[in-house]
């Protein structure tokens, strides 16, 4: 702990997990100078607690870190396998210990203050946010605050969802895993009555693979469920468990909602991460909006402007993830199909540059052309019906 508070800094990261680990990196890469920090969080992130599986352009600094990549990938049905072309992006697979690392590397050169206790309140009087532990003691004055604490919407969503997954690092004596074949969605698992689910695995070479069960869904299994479903995983891929080791096990939860995080909930505090909407809806998938916005964040630090980052996603992706949720859980469209339906008519780029959020309207139309489109219509209308009531209620 820090020996005289408040600590006095520019710029204070409440939240010291994936979101600000990219910022620290990015506000090193960005060669931001004399900018006084400081890191609040009870954890000291370190090691590998999960792994980041996200696509983009090969060639930016990320890629020594990467664990493996892919330029193909496959989405399987029970009708067949579908090859998926990634060119110009690359599926790209991250473990957390070299983020992390990397972020300590950054916070040594920004010579940042580590504060090794949780925060409570954040006081904001529109000049200096003050930073205070549970206890009501001041912790830090900073002029901004970017925050990162976990934390539920604004407001609960019309539907919430979760994507929940148990994944196992698999080692094996002899070549078992294709390194070059990546599975970035198998939907042959069985699927649940409510949400949808499916397996992947990521081979990072030919006796070492990260192989997941995720379910998109509104409740979670227990203990024995994920090992169940994971099992009867193994055995659709002829995987022979008693000839592997399960080296790591990664859990995990993350909120698939139209429920709105508030990502500037007073003039100084910023939002990032899970916390601010970085979690795209439809998918969970958060770290390309995560390295987004550290990227923005530190440009703007180095520039000497506000580190306020363009909103994660454009209005329209939430609307329409919303809409695609509302259809998944009412029952208007099989998450099968709806998925099926988004690899078949289009091509691999635009699927992945929607679901991060990238997309022109124009893309964006030719996305929502290829959805099943009378049960989307109803569940439209129905999530329309839906904001109008929650309307009303305010
Ligand atoms: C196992 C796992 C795998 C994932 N895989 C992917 C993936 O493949 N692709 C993808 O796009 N997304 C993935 N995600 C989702 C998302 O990218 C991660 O959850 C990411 O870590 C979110 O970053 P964050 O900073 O919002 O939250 P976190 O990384 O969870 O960081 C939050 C930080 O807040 C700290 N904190 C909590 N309370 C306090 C307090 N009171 N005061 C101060 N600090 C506090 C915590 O200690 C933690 O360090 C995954 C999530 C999990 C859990």
């Amino acid at each position: 702990m820090h020996a005289s508070f408040p600590v006095d800094v520019d710029l204070a990261l409440v939240g010291g997990g994936g979101a600000a680990s990219l910022v620290l990196a990015a506000l090193d890469r960005h060669g931001v100078s004399g900018l006084r920090v400081a890191v609040v969080d009870p954890v000291h992130k370190r090691g590998q607690d999960r792994t980041w599986a996200f696509w983009g352009l090969p060639g930016d600094d990320l890629d020594p870190l990467l664990s493996a990549s892919w330029s193909q990938v496959d989405v399987v049905t029970a009708a067949g396998r579908r090859v998926l072309t990634l060119n110009p992006l690359r599926y790209a697979m991250l473990r957390s210990a070299p983020v992390y690392d990397r972020a300590a590397e950054a916070e040594r050169r920004l010579d940042a203050v580590r504060i090794s206790a949780p925060a409570g309140d954040l006081h904001d009087d529109g000049q200096r946010v003050t930073v205070r532990d549970p206890d009501g003691r001041d912790l830090v004055r900073a002029g901004w605050v970017l925050d990162s604490r976990p934390r539920r919407p604004k407001r609960p969503g019309r539907t919430s969802w979760l994507q929940h997954f148990r994944g196992w690092w698999l080692a094996a004596d002899r070549p078992t895993f294709d390194r070059q074949r990546a599975v970035l969605m198998d939907f042959r698992t069985p699927q649940p009555e409510r949400g949808v689910s499916f397996g992947y695995v990521l081979p990072v070479d030919d006796r070492f693979a990260l192989v997941e069960y995720t379910e998109f869904g509104p409740a979670l299994l227990d203990d024995a469920g994920y090992d169940r479903a994971l099992r009867g995983y193994a055995d659709l891929l002829g995987l022979d468990l008693t000839a592997l080791r399960v080296r790591e096990v990664e859990d995990g939860v993350i909120p698939m909602t139209d429920g709105p995080f508030e990502s500037r909930p007073s003039p100084r505090v910023v939002r990032l991460g899970t916390a601010g909407g970085a979690t795209r809806p439809s998918t969970g998938f958060t770290f390309s909006a995560m390295l987004r916005q550290a990227d923005q964040v530190a440009r703007a630090l180095a520039a000497g402007r506000p580190p306020v980052p363009a909103p994660a996603y454009p209005g329209r992706h939430l609307w329409m993830d919303a809409v695609a949720l509302r259809a998944l859980d009412r029952g208007h469209v099989g998450g099968v199909e709806f998925f099926e339906r988004l690899f078949d008519r289009n091509p691999p780029e635009r699927v992945l540059r929607f679901l991060d959020g990238v997309t022109s309207p124009a893309e964006d139309l030719a996305v929502m052309r290829s959805s099943p489109l009378l049960p989307m219509t109803g569940a439209v209308l129905g999530d329309a019906a839906g904001r109008l009531r929650a309307r009303l209620r305010r």
